[in-house]
């Protein structure tokens, strides 16, 4: 007898990963495996969490960009209004490593949306553009999607009027340009009045120095009939104190350098690099930014103030590192923090950018870090396996551009984090077999990357984990993979892996699917109540997994 029903049957199914599910809506992944299709907004939350930038081992960074931009010209034009109000979010709340990705989907925005969905981009522009690069960069992007019209204009004009000169000082002294941009270009394009002397001498100061402070004849109007507008003179007075302790910076030293710098708490930008001295490193501790700070590890121990034995130092630096709320209110992300603490701990910088004697603290303050920065998480309680996709691909995909970086020894973090909340949990990596690694909770993140990278490599079978612990009769409730979903070598799609999984244990076990890369693919089974997606990386995702383990969502 043939067996009719092995090649054709529609319950418990088992269906190769190289084969579609009979009757489901599965599409072919960029590794040749059937897998589903995250919607629009699904890939719009991972374009704004991880961007595309050093593309992934399928797709070109160009590529991948244009599959991301034409998501998020859908989800515009299907509601404008929530597509902003999404990139907002994320944005606002840190969600995500950069911000670059927030701002180029708002762009898009303010340039392809409807009139509506303009105008709320335009409304939401200081809420993303925060600091004067993100603006420069938003500059730079709108004018891919859009002319300079009034709208455009005024919305920049109401980001240098809606600041305190003071505030505003301070963003024009530490962000002066980037990408060819200028705070002299927007405030010329965007010509804002001023609502206050201080904002007037302020923009002058900005479009000309200080000599732009006296009485000035400028032409406008059309080219055939221009006419002379005058500024009045405005006083120097006006101008926010910050301003001439910068300039006096640019040629003070030594001591006087320093007790400008303290005194105005200015920032590295303004200092001239042959005058950043360790003296001014020094200075600058007790209130350069938090990401100015991590980035800065590195230089800190090679001009000999973060040296062993250093104590003082050495708290200085820690105290600030771990303080929660510092953390974030200055929206140190988890992937900065992994990021600091891979170079730093290396002892030399990336492109041979010096060395330095690395101290254990730091290593230890940045790792309590990479956990705070996420903020707090309640735990699930449920039993849990945690699934490493440590396959080719997801080594040769970078997290938001940063070097040495992959989603391979990234998704290891991600579970280390998952390790110290949960309290009954344990971790596989597969490639197209299951290995059991050895993750505990008190290991050093940068002891884990290292050994996530060596690891081999190989094919990818995301069926794995829930094979493995039907095999090995281990009760789970909550499988997490972490994964870019390009999946292929299995002889059983994942989902009926669950379902076998389920049925042979009698659990009602979940999966959740954590997305590394922004590609359009999942392996979770849309249609499965018990199958989610969450975006790698992006802080919310913690608490959102938490959540689904608990059965809450
Ligand atoms: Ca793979």
């Amino acid at each position: 007898m043939i067996d009719y029903a092995a090649h054709f049957r529609t319950r418990n199914v088992i269906t190769p990963q190289s084969e579609p599910i009979p009757g489901s809506a599965q599409v072919q992944n960029s590794a040749g495996g059937y897998v589903w299709a995250v919607d629009d907004w699904k890939r719009l939350d991972r374009f704004l969490v991880l961007g595309t930038e050093g593309g992934s081992y399928y797709a070109s960074e160009r590529i991948l960009t244009r599959e991301n931009a034409g998501a998020i010209e859908r989800c515009l034009k299907a509601d404008g209004r929530r597509t902003v109000d999404r990139i907002v979010e994320v944005s606002q709340a840190g969600r995500a490593p950069k911000n670059d990705p927030a701002l180029f989907a708002l762009a898009m925005c303010a340039g392809l949306g409807n009139d509506t969905t303009v105008r709320l981009a335009l409304l939401a522009l200081p809420q993303v553009a925060r600091i004067g690069t993100h603006l420069f960069h938003f500059a730079q992007f709108v004018e891919g999607f859009r002319g300079w019209g009034r709208g455009l204009r005024s919305a920049i004009g109401r980001w240098y009027t809606e600041k305190t000169p003071d505030a505003l000082a301070y963003q024009a002294i530490k962000y002066q340009g980037r990408d060819g941009w200028t705070h002299k270009d927007l405030l010329r394009l965007a010509h804002p009045n001023a609502p206050t002397p201080a904002h007037a001498a302020l923009f002058r100061w900005l479009i000309a120095g200080r000599d732009g402070l006296g009485e000035r004849t400028i032409t406008r109007g059309p080219k055939a009939a221009p006419r002379p507008w005058v500024y009045g003179a405005v006083e120097s007075d006006s101008l926010p104190p910050i301003l001439a302790a910068f300039e006096e910076a640019q040629t003070a030293d030594g001591n006087r350098l320093v007790q400008l710098i303290q005194e105005y708490s200015l920032p590295m930008e303004v200092v001239p690099t042959e005058k950043r001295t360790p003296q001014v490193y020094e200075a600058l501790l007790p209130h350069a930014g938090l990401t100015w700070l991590f980035r800065n590890l590195g230089n800190l121990s090679k001009c000999g103030l973060l040296t062993r034995g250093a104590w003082d130092r050495i708290k200085v630096v820690t105290t600030r590192m771990t303080n929660a709320e510092e953390l974030k209110r200055a929206r140190v992300h988890p992937i900065q923090v992994l990021a600091a603490l891979a170079t730093y701990g290396g002892g030399h910088g990336i492109r041979g950018k010096g060395e330095w004697p690395v101290v254990p603290e730091v290593l230890d303050a940045a790792d309590q870090a990479f956990y705070l920065a996420f903020g707090a998480v309640e735990p699930a309680g449920k039993r849990t396996v945690l699934g490493l996709d440590i396959s080719g691909s997801m080594g040769m995909a970078q997290i938001n551009g940063i070097p040495n970086l992959t989603a391979r020894t990234a998704s290891s973090a991600m579970a280390m984090l998952a390790l110290k909340t949960e309290p009954r949990c344990t971790t596989i990596a597969f490639t197209d077999h299951p290995t059991e690694i050895d993750l505990s909770k008190y290991r050093r993140l940068d002891d884990v990357c290292k050994y996530t990278d060596s690891l081999p490599m190989g094919g990818t079978d995301c069926s794995l984990p829930m094979v493995w612990a039907r095999n090995k009769k281990i009760e789970v409730d909550t499988f997490i993979v972490y994964t870019d979903s390009e999946t292929w070598a299995g002889k059983v799609h994942p989902t009926q892996a669950l379902q076998q999984y389920r049925r042979e244990m009698g659990i009602p076990a979940r999966l959740a699917v954590v997305g590394m890369c922004s590609n359009g693919f999942t392996i979770a089974d849309p249609n499965d109540s018990g199958m989610m997606d969450c975006v790698g990386f992006d802080t919310a995702a913690p608490n959102v997994l938490a959540a689904f383990s608990r059965g809450d969502v």
